[in-house]
């Protein structure tokens, strides 16, 4: 049988939680932006930088986006998001080339994605910038991981950066303020459910 709560002694643990809460609040008192890395096998990467923009955007914040594995097939959150006059919105994906496996263009297709989000990096303007899928680019071979460490480590101290992508590198792992493992428990695609509009794409 449960035991009944003792009010006051909850009361009491209740307070000891709070004031050692409060004190560390208190103590995260230092003002700069903050890299979050996503990374993971499961759902729920992109969508959660999405939500952060969004949250940036309701604080009137300026804004930028730069998808670095994104086709041709339209998505709700370029739909949205790109319209809105604080985001600048650059979907990079188009040249990267799955099918012929060709080496050299892939490269250049990063690379140039790349030197635009290098750009927006370095712009003290941009409070909030989303790097989507940035980790295929090492797992490729595409980009050099300490080139892109360095320009996350360098950029204006306001700017809050979001990384996404499965199989993140350790070298973005440490150098990434907040990092969270999205873990894969089951997905409905490996039970035959097709993708769906506002929750895939
Ligand atoms: P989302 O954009 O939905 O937040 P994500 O960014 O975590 O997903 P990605 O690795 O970028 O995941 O994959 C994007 C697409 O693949 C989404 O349509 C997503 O629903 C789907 N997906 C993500 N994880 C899995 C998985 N474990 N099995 C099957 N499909 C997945
Ligand atoms: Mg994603």
């Amino acid at each position: 049988m449960k035991k009944p709560v003792n009010s006051e002694k909850h009361q009491q643990r209740m307070s000891k939680v709070k004031e050692q809460i409060d004190k560390k609040i208190a103590q995260a008192d230092k003002e700069q932006g903050v890299s979050v890395l996503l990374t993971g096998n499961g759902k729920g990467k992109s969508s959660s930088a999405f939500g952060m923009l969004a949250r940036s955007l309701g604080y009137g914040h300026n804004c930028a986006v730069v998808q670095f594995i994104k086709g041709e097939w339209e998505c709700g959150e370029e739909l949205f998001f790109s319209q809105l006059p604080l985001v600048s919105y650059h979907a990079m994906g188009a040249g990267f080339t799955w099918e012929t496996q060709n080496l050299e263009k892939d490269k250049a297709a990063a690379e140039k994605a790349w030197s635009l989000a290098a750009t927006l990096l370095a712009d003290p303007k941009i409070n909030f910038l989303m790097l989507d899928e940035l980790t295929y680019m090492f797992t490729q071979g595409w980009l050099d991981l300490e080139k892109v460490t360095q320009a996350i480590l360098e950029r204006p101290a306001n700017m809050n950066l979001v990384i996404t992508g499965r199989g993140a590198p350790e070298g973005l792992i440490a150098a990434c303020d907040t990092v969270s493992e999205v873990k894969d428990i089951k997905h409905a695609f490996r039970n035959g459910i097709k993708a769906q509009r506002g929750i895939e794409f």
